[in-house]
């Protein structure tokens, strides 16, 4: 009765042996180029999440006061606008800096309509979204507050009565 073969016993076919693991390697080549496509791709999802979130708050920060302001105008009715630029008790000090009131552009109304009294002074500079800002709007009745690309507001600016400095 012939004995069982043992591992001795076994032939290996060295071209054989080298091209299962060069197959072995491309293997392994690929698992790590796969996973380091996936780590690379979760970067990327997380560094856009994170730019969306930054101009979220940098537009809604501002829109918190601009709407505060609007509300102010509007309880105010047809009286005439105070000449500082009311801000939330929750505002920074320095949140007045931010914007470029002219009060007395109401007064335009006649003759403008609508007519901005207030506009942030410079562009909001935004990562995924065109850069912009905030307007206070009067319509001869009513304040409201408006997002504006910064490109449509240097076509816009003339019309409601703005004369807008040029970030130097
Ligand atoms: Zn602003």
């Amino acid at each position: 009765m012939p004995a069982s073969p043992t591992l001795d016993d076994v032939q290996i076919d060295p071209q054989a042996a080298e091209r299962a693991m060069l197959h072995v390697m491309s293997l392994r080549r690929r698992r790590v180029l796969r996973t380091v496509l996936t780590l690379l791709g979760i970067l990327v999802v997380m560094v856009l999440i994170t730019m969306a979130t930054r101009d979220a708050q940098n537009v809604s920060l501002c829109r918190v006061q601009v709407d505060f302001a609007v509300d102010a105008f509007n309880r105010l009715g047809s009286g005439d606008l105070p000449l500082l630029l009311p801000k939330s008790a929750a505002g920074p000090a320095s949140v007045r800096d931010h914007f470029a009131y002219t009060p007395t552009n109401a007064a335009l109304i006649e003759k403008i309509r609508p007519v901005a009294v207030c506009v942030c002074a410079q562009p909001h500079p935004l990562f995924l979204r065109a850069q912009g800002r905030h307007l206070i709007l009067f319509d001869g009745q009513r304040y409201s507050a408006e997002w504006v690309t910064e490109s449509e507001l240097q076509g816009r600016a003339e019309r409601l009565g703005l004369h807008l400095r040029q970030r130097r």
